[in-house]
């Protein structure tokens, strides 16, 4: 039987390598968007290079992407399933909750159409909503 990670990483046409496996089971368990820091703590064998190399591989190939939360920190989180290499579908919204500073995927929560003024070319747009999670109250 192959793991999830396993699987999400032949799905995206990857050698699965047991550091690209691991980083994958790190996002699925943290169900919240993650820096580089995060996932460096969470490693066996943290090695810098390793890591910044496997996540900008991930993001060029679907399997993460850049969750935008206007901190200086730069996030990330797993992907939806329609995800592939250099297209992207996460138009969701992000939450930062002020108290424990974590950063959550609003799956199901989109951003709205935005219409622009004439001559204005939209190529993406972040949201983010401030608030408290759930975890906090
Ligand atoms: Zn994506
Ligand atoms: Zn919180
Ligand atoms: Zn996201």
């Amino acid at each position: 039987m192959m793991s999830l990670s396993d699987n999400i990483l032949k799905k995206h046409k990857l050698r699965i390598t047991q550091f690209r496996s691991e980083v994958i089971d790190i996002f699925n368990e943290a169900g919240r968007a993650l820096s580089s820091n995060d996932i460096e703590a969470k490693l066996k064998d943290a090695d810098r290079i390793t890591l910044y190399r496997t996540l900008k591989n991930f993001e060029d190939k679907g399997i993460i992407h850049r969750a935008m939360d206007g901190t200086q920190t730069q996030k990330y989180a797993m992907c939806e399933a329609e995800c592939d290499e250099y297209h992207h579908h996460d138009e969701h919204v992000h939450f930062h909750c002020e108290n424990c500073e974590n950063t959550f995927c609003m799956d199901n929560v989109f951003v709205p159409k935005i219409i622009l003024p004439n001559g204005f070319k939209m190529h993406n747009a972040h949201m983010v909503i401030n608030g408290r999670c759930k975890n906090c109250g």
